[in-house]
């Protein structure tokens, strides 16, 4: 019988697999998708933030609410030890100027070949294409190309993963399995994603262009930042750090010229010739780039230029609501801390561990997902390690 099965091949998955291979038990990772990391090689394409560098304590401030719980795994595998580990798979990394580190090669796909080959070295085996659909009594049971296969696993992992990108393989359907079992599972919610905004045709010539050097309020929290005008609405990584707080109700308001007070744009405004065009108001007496300018146009063009200082310093936005889940960075929801050991094992069903994006804990963009999952997933490794070896 063998010692462990993950169900799920993202980097909860696999940081789980490892720990339990490095104890010397035998090791199964299954997924329902033909490749192994799907998600996190779409995390790649934007070079692959893999954690934040900064003090411990304002890198765990980020998990917010989810916080004390996740801390104590936090701190057995730092934002620091993802530095660490990455260098461990041959991946050298650097800290861009906001503190984000990056793989130099700004890839997933070198790293994830180095894991897997060095799982395998490691006795690994892994299997693709097999779906989990639940238990047969206490066998695991997959659908596989073959037709229905059951594992029998002394303890199980499940990584996998939230509800979006579901062509990547993280549907959130476990969540039906879980809940048929007696599991109260949190509903699955958006989180780190853009927000509709029906633009008229003038926005057009904007789409793609960031909206730089802005800065947001969102619930208690300034978050200074760029965002990206984009044919559907807005997205980007201020408007994802806010977009909790907007999910949760607050409204959209932007600052577009942080640096400056309202008093300095107004005194501008009284040095602008008399008869300047609002446009020329905008551009020249304002300072506003384009984009930022189009966004006054868009939503305040017939606001008197008087009081333009004012809008600019508190823009808000109108908008239809967050974009479909499943173009979400990631989603808040899913299995609740009460549900669950200190160790991640779920307390109705001894010896399954549960670990990653589908524990209900959200955070913004920035590396704190993926060390996230990286440390839920060490931590439940370590679990199932002290399960078997007890
Ligand atoms: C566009 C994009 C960019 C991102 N960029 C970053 C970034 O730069 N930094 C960062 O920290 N985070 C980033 N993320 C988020 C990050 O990729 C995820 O949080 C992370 O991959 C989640 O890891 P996980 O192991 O929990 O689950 P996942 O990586 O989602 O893996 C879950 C696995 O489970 C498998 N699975 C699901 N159901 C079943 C089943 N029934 N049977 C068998 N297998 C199943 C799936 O096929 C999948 O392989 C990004 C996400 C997206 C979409």
């Amino acid at each position: 019988m063998i010692d462990l099965c993950v169900i799920g091949a993202g980097p909860a998955g696999l940081m789980a697999a490892e720990v339990v291979a490095d104890a010397g038990l035998s090791v199964l990772v299954i997924d329902a998708k033909p490749s192994f990391g799907r998600k996190f090689l779409m995390a790649g394409k934007s070079g692959l933030n893999l954690t934040k560098n900064e003090p411990f304590d304002v890198f765990t401030a980020n998990y917010d609410e989810a916080e004390p719980w996740l801390r104590p795994m936090l701190s057995e595998f730092t934002n620091t030890d993802v530095c660490t580990w990455a260098q461990s798979l041959g991946q050298e990394v650097f800290t861009g100027s906001s503190g984000r580190v990056f793989p130099k090669s700004m890839k997933a796909s070198p790293l994830l070949r180095a894991w897997l080959l060095r799982l395998s070295e490691k006795g690994v085996q892994f299997k693709t294409r097999w779906r989990w659909t639940g238990w047969d009594k206490t066998d695991l049971k997959f659908n596989t190309p073959e037709g229905i296969e059951t594992i029998n696993a002394k303890t199980t992992v499940l990584a996998l993963g939230g509800a979006s990108w579901a062509n990547l393989g993280s549907d959130g359907k476990w969540s039906d399995i879980l809940s048929n079992e007696g599991i109260a599972i949190h509903p699955f919610k958006p989180a780190n994603m853009g927000f509709i905004i029906p633009w008229s045709h003038h926005m057009q010539p904007h789409f793609g262009t960031p909206v730089k050097t802005i800065t947001l309020q969102a619930g208690t929290k300034t978050i200074r930042g760029d965002f990206v005008i984009s044919a559907k609405g807005i997205e980007g990584s201020a408007i994802y750090a806010a977009s909790k707080y907007i999910r949760k109700g607050a409204p959209l308001v932007i600052d577009l010229l942080p640096d400056h007070s309202e008093e300095q744009l107004q005194s501008r405004l009284l040095q602008r010739k008399t008869k300047a065009s609002r446009s020329s108001v905008l551009r020249k007496a304002l300072h506003l780039d384009p984009v930022k300018a189009a966004l006054i146009n868009e939503f305040y063009t017939k606001t008197p230029i008087q009081d333009l200082p004012k809008i600019i310093k508190s823009f808000h936005i109108p908008h239809n609501g967050p974009r479909p889940m499943d173009e979400a960075i990631s989603t808040a929801g899913g299995i609740p801390q009460s549900a669950l050991t200190e160790g991640l094992m779920l307390k109705d069903k001894p010896s399954v561990f549960c670990a990653g994006e589908m524990l209900d804990w959200e955070a913004p963009t920035g590396g704190y997902l993926i060390t996230g999952c990286l440390a839920t997933g060490r931590c439940a490794g370590q679990s199932a390690v002290t399960y078997l070896t007890a």
